[in-house]
């Protein structure tokens, strides 16, 4: 490895940590202020925003301690077979890098991840090194997210729980052929046994805090994991049914989905493009429904094209169940409980609280709907108010064309 100083390890090892989307700031056009014309940058790589536990935006250094790997994941830019510059940070510049962003009030906190250098083993040691550095040295108070490696020995990932804030184990993708045939030196044995670790540890740890206020701390912002989409022949169905056991059995924070992009000399086992970036944001809206609008793993799963698996790009996934099910709307804005609202397309979690505050007032008319909501010519089809009944609307074979969002003409010459 050629030798290399601190701001060109940064350079590599922030933008090679870029493809893990565990604590993602979306992407978007490169700009520079490199001429000395303007301010700011959009290329500069290595500072993301994630949340916090109690809904804070948090912005932490993202960086891996090494884009060096032993493995040979086909998907990874990383892979021991990828012609790309290798670099690797010393724990201690880790901790030096961590402390002197902090201190210019750049970040608050770090997101380190790592590829694997000699052994699993030796590698979480390096990782729990940087965190116990800055935690038992430098008593840093912010935020730290650790990536896990699956395969390292249960004590050094339960080390690495006592000094991070969060932990995340990625379980790549969504089915077990996938990760055979993709990540080969990977086994979905060992990464779902090192998350039933981490969850035993963390509610163990949580339970003994109850007890006694002394007890340690074991990751308290909980774990997380991320899946590979399109990487492999794995539908939205397998997707959303893979992440919903994920979430039942490990208590996950977050599952996140981050869309395959196609990597320089990739593997002829890779398909050659990237799938559409509106299915990442469809498989997201499935889980916001799973995890917050009460909707069964089984009910998202059927709003998908029964042929496909796959959900439509065109609409949300809660629009395409609606009107797959008709037969359970219209729903009456002035009686139904909060579950059956919450089925409403076009009623987010807050508009549902409106109304229910509202109705214990009034009963509510149409035009008091559209007051509490975005947008009511998405909802009128599949709501009942004081003044309103969709009469045949909701069973009209045409409907969707009706509460579709608008396709936008695209500029000719757009980027
Ligand atoms: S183990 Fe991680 S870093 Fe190494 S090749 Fe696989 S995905 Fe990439």
């Amino acid at each position: 490895m050629a030798q290399l100083d601190v701001r060109q390890k940064l350079e590599i090892l922030a933008d090679a940590a870029k493809y893990d989307a565990s604590c993602a700031s979306s992407g978007t056009a490169k700009r520079n202020s490199r001429d000395g014309k303007g301010l700011g940058s959009t290329e500069g790589m290595g500072i993301c925003h994630a949340y916090a536990p109690d809904g804070r935006c948090i912005s932490l250094l993202k960086i891996l301690l090494t884009n060096s790997c032993i493995f040979d994941c086909h998907y990874c830019i990383n892979r021991k077979s990828s012609n790309v510059r290798r670099a690797r940070f010393t724990a201690q510049e880790v901790v030096h890098l961590t402390l002197s962003f902090y201190r210019r009030n750049y970040i608050e906190g770090l997101f380190l991840s790592s590829g694997i250098i000699a052994s699993p083993n030796y590698t979480m040691e390096q990782l729990v090194e940087v965190a116990r550095s800055l935690r038992e040295d430098h008593n840093f108070r912010g935020y730290i997210h650790l990536k896990t490696i699956p395969d390292a020995d249960p004590e050094l990932i339960h080390q690495a729980g006592l000094y991070a804030d969060r932990m995340s184990i990625n379980v790549e993708l969504p089915t077990v052929s996938g990760l055979k045939r993709l990540a080969p030196e990977k086994d979905n044995r060992r990464i779902e046994g090192a998350m039933g670790g981490l969850k035993t540890s963390i509610l163990d740890t949580r339970d003994a805090k109850k007890r006694y206020k002394s007890a340690p701390t074991f990751a308290p912002a909980g774990q997380s994991t991320q899946m590979i989409v399109g990487a492999d022949a794995a539908t939205d169905g397998d997707i959303v049914t893979k992440a919903a056991t994920l979430y039942d059995r490990f208590e996950l924070r977050r599952v996140y989905y981050s869309a395959f992009s196609p990597i320089p000399d990739a593997s002829a086992v890779l398909p050659l493009q990237r799938p559409p970036l509106m299915r990442e944001h469809r498989l997201y809206q499935s889980d916001w429904l799973m995890r917050f609008y009460g909707f069964e793993p089984k009910e998202v799963v059927a709003a998908a094209d029964e042929a496909t698996g796959m959900l439509p790009l065109d609409i949300d996934p809660k629009l395409a169940w609606a009107l797959k099910f008709r037969s359970s709307f219209p729903v009456d804005v002035n009686r139904a409980p909060r579950e059956l609202l919450l089925r409403v397309p076009g009623l987010g979690t807050k508009a549902v609280a409106n109304i229910l505050t509202s109705r214990r007032w009034r009963r509510l008319r149409l035009d008091d709907v559209a007051r509490l909501t975005v947008s009511i010519a998405k909802i009128r089809p599949f709501i009942v108010a004081e003044d309103w009944r969709p009469v045949a609307l909701a069973d009209k074979a045409e409907l969707k064309p009706l509460v579709a969002p608008r396709k936008q003409q695209l500029e000719l010459f757009a980027a």
